[in-house]
């Protein structure tokens, strides 16, 4: 079975599996943390707190939805 690969809303690239990429679970828009950080639209807030991971508060520009997101930096 295959899986679906969604594209980067503002690169248009391919989200790659186990890549810092998200999926809204609002609308399903996918794009990339980097890009994201980029587009001065989309809220992107990084927090160090923890030691073994970074945490992303991301606003989705399609609909609204804000979530948090954390990340294993040696992943
Ligand atoms: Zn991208
Ligand atoms: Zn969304």
């Amino acid at each position: 079975m295959q899986q679906a690969l969604l594209s980067c809303a503002y690169c248009g690239e391919k989200l790659a599996r186990g890549g810092r990429s998200v999926t809204c679970d609002g609308c399903e828009t996918g794009f990339h943390i980097a890009c994201a950080e980029r587009a001065d639209e989309l809220a992107v807030e990084t927090n160090s707190r923890l030691l073994r991971s970074d945490v992303h508060e991301i606003t989705c520009p399609d609909c609204g939805e804000s979530w948090t997101l954390s990340f294993d930096p040696f992943e």
